[in-house]
């Protein structure tokens, strides 16, 4: 292992956040720190604290919780929104607050509309605030290569000697080169006389689909940080992914020769995590952690990998934390045998989770008997909701057919009550959505469904991601619903939805 450390800056909950139709909840954003946190990243951005009242909870609440990893808010270089960032992270053990201004001539004129002299100034200004409260401060250079380099290296100059010990140069709109960027780093290197008071972070965006050979080229020439997120999620392309990072510094060490600090066989965890609760599916063929990153379809490959795994594999399923061992459970195995599985997937649960957990899964085996480590996935995350289930469902009935109008017979509980409706509808799950609403009171407007079979057999478990809009909170709600009736999986998903929307009420 190599010396020179590279740290890892996660930015899932803040640009990763920022996806279009990601929308995470308090909950979920502090189920996702802590596993940042178990896969080792040196730097959390739980958010930008003066977006709205929930973000700053939510940074707030981060800071409360993790122990491990710096915590770090986004804020412009105004007072209102660096106290605002302060106050956010003031409760974390190691916290960092992060401001930004451009500097590219495009942003400097025509978005902010102030001279070059005043962007100094508010920039050194700001950095200066900022440490009052907070020891550590960085300072992004927002659209960093798109500036004029020497005007860059005043900025990175005068922010140092205000305060700043991390210098970030990202690269907003995925616009620079490999070549290019390590040049620019190399001149900030070069030609800014404080630089080494001071770390430098590199930012990448994937508009070019280069975000992670950028980031990776900045390493080369010196840089210190890696801004990055889970399944390189974020504004428009997305930012650098995280595990292609992490993965191509500790497989092709001879060329990078640095480390870092992440446990790599937390990846998949995080990565499964970070989709199931943004509802941004995971590309099949994605590296490090796609379906078919580790799967060998021809005949030449298969038979090589038999031989000898390395002649087509360069890092192990494992090294990811992918389990490759094939154990399948059935109906005859017991309790102790799915609690045994269950550690070794890496799942942490109470007695009563478990064995709520097991009577579904001898439900489930009983239907499909042969249970595999996806389904077992599939009925844990059902189990661990990040919001409470106001109301669940007790029984469902639904006739639908060639030549019926669909109906659906409802029957829910909420806190010990029960409450029953009946609707018709233009299908089957049009149906059910209607009594759930009637029941409810709570009326949403369906933005995207999707139903996909979790394993390959016809027994097996189906999942529903619904997205709702509901007007009277102005808000777009991801719901999840697992079963093997694919209309149960879907009544639970839009379940799941009204009653993450009636935490708004
Ligand atoms: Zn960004």
């Amino acid at each position: 292992m190599s010396s020179r450390i590279v740290k890892i800056f996660d930015t899932t909950l803040r640009d990763g956040e920022q996806s279009p139709g990601a929308s995470l909840n308090i909950e979920e954003k502090i189920a996702i720190a802590k596993q940042l946190e178990k896969l080792g990243v040196d730097v959390i951005e739980a958010g930008f604290a003066a977006a709205s009242p929930g973000d700053f909870e939510a940074i707030n609440t981060i800071a409360k919780t993790i122990k491990n990893s710096t915590i770090a808010s986004l804020s412009r270089t105004v007072k209102p929104d660096i106290e605002k960032a302060l106050e956010a992270i003031k409760p974390a053990s190691r916290k960092r607050l992060h401001t930004f201004i451009a500097t590219s001539p495009i942003h400097v004129e025509k978005k902010l509309k102030m001279s070059y002299e005043a962007v100094l100034e508010a920039a050194v200004e700001a950095v200066k605030y900022a440490r009052n409260g907070c020891e550590e401060v960085e300072f992004s250079a927002e659209d960093a290569t798109r500036s004029d380099w020497d005007y860059l290296c005043k900025v990175v100059e005068s922010v140092i000697n205000a305060g700043a010990s991390v210098v970030n140069l990202p690269d907003t709109v995925g616009y620079t080169t490999p070549v290019e960027y390590a040049d620019l780093i190399k001149y900030i290197k070069n030609n800014v006389p404080n630089i080494d008071k001071a770390e430098i972070s590199v930012h990448c965006h994937n508009d070019l689909g280069m975000a992670v050979a950028n980031s990776l080229s900045a390493v080369l020439a010196g840089a210190d940080q890696i801004e990055c997120t889970i399944n390189g999620i974020g504004e428009r392309a997305g930012n650098a992914s995280l595990e292609e990072i992490v993965m191509a510094i500790k497989i092709r060490n001879d060329i990078y020769k640095v480390s870092t600090n992440i446990n790599t066989k937390e990846i998949y965890r995080a990565s499964r995590l970070v989709s199931k609760l943004t509802g941004i599916d995971i590309q099949r063929n994605k590296a490090i952690v796609g379906k078919n990153a580790f799967a060998h379809e021809a005949g030449i490959h298969q038979d090589g990998v038999i031989k000898e795994k390395s002649t087509y594999e360069i890092m192990k399923p494992e090294d990811v934390g992918i389990d490759s061992s094939s154990l399948v459970l059935g109906k005859h195995s017991g309790k102790h045998g799915l609690e045994k599985r269950l550690i070794e997937l890496g799942y942490q649960l109470t007695k009563e989770q478990i064995e709520d957990i097991f009577e579904k899964f001898k439900v489930l085996a009983d239907k499909k008997k042969e249970v595999y480590d996806e389904d077992l996935h599939a009925l844990v995350e059902d189990k661990i909701k990040f919001s409470p289930s106001l109301y669940e469902i007790v029984s469902l009935q639904v006739s639908s057919g060639t030549n019926i109008t669909p109906t659906a017979t409802i029957k829910l509980s909420k806190n010990g009550e029960i409450f029953e409706d009946a609707a018709l509808g233009d299908g089957p799950v049009d149906a059910v959505y209607k009594a759930l609403e009637r029941i409810t009171f709570v009326k949403g407007q369906l933005k995207f469904y999707e139903i996909k079979s979790i394993t390959e057999s016809r027994e097996a478990l189906g999942e529903a991601i619904v997205k709702v809009y509901f007007a009277n909170i102005d808000k777009n709600i991801l719901g999840r619903g697992v079963a093997t009736d694919v209309i149960e999986a879907s009544a639970k998903a839009y379940l799941d939805a009204i009653n993450k929307a009636l935490m708004y009420i």
